[in-house]
């Protein structure tokens, strides 16, 4: 008998959120599964969404690698293009997108002079200062790719900071800096720069090109705002992953006494405590004191420190909980937002962390 841990994902809620996506972002969309699919399996969530994506999005040669080899023939982009020169044969093999957001990799693919038709996203630094060219040096680099024969679409990306705060002045900067920029190199191309914060909360571009969105974090059902001011669309949103486990003990605390390491819950009263198969080397945050949990369709809450293969929770309310029952630790009725917020961390995290559990796809 294996331990009683499992991670199921719905892969109908997975096509669902796309959809959603699309209607929301009124354009085409690129699939974000870059970190193996954020822990849900890229190759299974590729699978369920190549028959509606325009395409996909992951971060390296080996990830594009396997999907083509599991069939996967939409589009794939590379978000941070190649890492170094002696890629770009292979990417031109795999057919992937490339974006181009340092100057070396303008030159390397213009140098190459490769006989393939190129589909590059330039990435333009509008403010959040982590990957792109400066506005100036994006143009440049369009001139001088618009020029290249073998080049047959430039598209203009960026990226933001803070799309998941719904004030952020930020936001609307770097709005005005790529519509500038895309004003000045009289661009005609497609444009992208919404994740799922900007496709929720319904941003747009005043102009009339083709807008690519990249949906990541809310394919899988995770709400990038949580505890925040957020758009009413975030409530469509369907939980891709849950991740439930069984008790395997059932404690009886005395008031007073304490469980688990470093003593750190006590009990006010008598009570009992479940006993469950999840800890941190699951992926379970370790810190996540407090966090929501569902047992026998009630809510209770993770209590005294997780463990590297168990954690505890509270069964004082829930009766009708025994030795096996199963434990909702997120999913459909446990918001996995809420679990990372009380590990003081993302969603996103946690869907990473993911680990040594049985995957069942449905
Ligand atoms: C990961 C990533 C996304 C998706 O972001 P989410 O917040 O998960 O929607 C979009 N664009 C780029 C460049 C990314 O790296």
């Amino acid at each position: 008998m294996t331990r009683p841990i499992t991670a199921r994902i719905d892969l109908s809620a997975l096509q669902h959120n796309y959809q959603l996506a699309k209607q929301a972002s009124q354009g085409p969309c690129l699939a974000v599964i870059k970190a193996n699919a954020y822990g849900h399996g890229a190759e299974q969530c590729a699978k369920a969404l190549e028959p509606i994506a325009e395409g996909f999005a992951i971060s390296s040669l080996a990830e594009a690698k396997a999907l083509r080899v599991s069939g996967i023939t939409k589009p794939i982009l590379l978000l941070e293009g190649i890492f170094e020169a002696a890629e770009l044969a292979e990417a031109a093999q795999l057919n992937c997108w490339l974006v181009l957001h340092e100057q070396w990799q303008v030159d390397c693919l213009l140098a190459a002079n490769l006989a393939h038709d190129w589909h590059v996203w330039l990435k333009v630094d509008t403010g959040m200062h982590r990957l792109g060219f400066s506005t100036q040096a994006a143009l440049n680099a369009y001139q001088r790719l618009s020029m290249q024969a073998n080049v047959k679409a430039i598209k203009l990306m960026t990226h933001f900071a803070n799309a998941d705060d719904l004030n952020s002045e930020q936001t609307q900067t770097q709005i005005q800096a790529f519509e500038k920029l895309v004003d000045q190199a009289g661009f005609e191309g497609d444009v992208s720069f919404a994740n799922s914060a900007a496709i929720l909360s319904g941003l747009n571009l005043r102009c009339n090109l083709t807008q690519w969105a990249r949906p990541g974090l809310m394919l899988y059902g995770a709400n990038p705002f949580y505890a925040s001011a957020q758009p009413k669309l975030s409530d469509s949103l369907r939980a891709v992953m849950t991740i439930s486990a069984n008790i395997i003990a059932v404690r009886k605390l005395k008031a007073g006494e304490r469980i688990g390491y470093g003593s750190l819950f006590q009990a006010k009263n008598a009570m009992r405590i479940g006993v469950v198969a999840c800890g941190y080397a699951d992926g379970y945050p370790r810190t996540a004191m407090g966090a929501p949990a569902m047992v026998e369709g009630k809510h209770t809450t993770v209590i005294g420190r997780v463990s590297m293969d168990m954690l505890f929770v509270d069964l004082h309310d829930i009766p009708t909980a025994q030795l096996g029952s199963e434990v909702e630790l997120w999913g459909p009725n446990v918001a996995v937002s809420a679990v990372a917020a009380a590990a003081n961390t993302l969603a996103y995290e946690l869907f990473c962390n993911v680990k040594r559990v049985k995957f069942i796809y449905t």
